[in-house]
């Protein structure tokens, strides 16, 4: 990993801008809620890919119409990104699939199915984790927490 001091709302709002054509196609609403100051040392381009497959994921399997919410705050020195969507969600009981490389829970929705294992991966090279809620129907959200120095500590222990 490339760790560098980075200010995470840039982050944000570069991924946000990439992301844009692809919600105001589909009439989709796209909103950011971040603290002020996001202060983080992260590889910038991969979290930047983190942001645009989560994005990306909430803008294919959210209708026409519905909502996207990406969220940042820090806490206790970790760093929180929530990626929340109305979409049609993920049935119970393939929940536990889908970080699995090439796993779609339908497979004719274009796509290789290699992006939240690509995403999972760089999470956790930054010391972090990675988890989900989903209400099949209603929506999504995927919510991340690594450390503010990126997992520095891990490197050098
Ligand atoms: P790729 O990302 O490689 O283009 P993909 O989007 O199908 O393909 P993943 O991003 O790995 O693959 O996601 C795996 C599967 O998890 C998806 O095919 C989809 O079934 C489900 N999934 C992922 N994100 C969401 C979401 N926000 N809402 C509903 N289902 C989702
Ligand atoms: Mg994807």
């Amino acid at each position: 990993l490339g760790l560098e001091k980075a200010n995470f709302i840039e982050i944000i709002n570069d991924s946000v801008q990439l992301i844009e054509p692809l919600t105001k196609k589909k009439n989709q609403k796209l909103f950011t809620q971040f603290d002020s100051d996001i202060e983080v040392c992260v590889d910038k381009q991969r979290m930047q890919q983190v942001l645009i497959n989560l994005l990306s994921n909430a803008s294919k399997f959210t209708p026409p119409d519905g909502e996207i919410l990406i969220k940042s705050y820090i806490e206790r020195d970790q760093l929180f990104i929530e990626i929340k969507d109305t979409g049609i969600g993920i049935p119970k009981d393939k929940q536990k699939h889908i970080f699995t490389k090439f796993y779609q829970v339908n497979n004719v929705v274009p796509g290789t199915g290699l992006g939240l294992s690509i995403t999972k991966q760089l999470v956790e090279l930054h010391g972090g984790t990675i988890r989900f809620e989903s209400e099949p129907g209603k929506g999504t959200v995927f919510i991340i927490q690594i450390p503010t120095d990126g997992g520095l500590e891990n490197e050098i222990d």
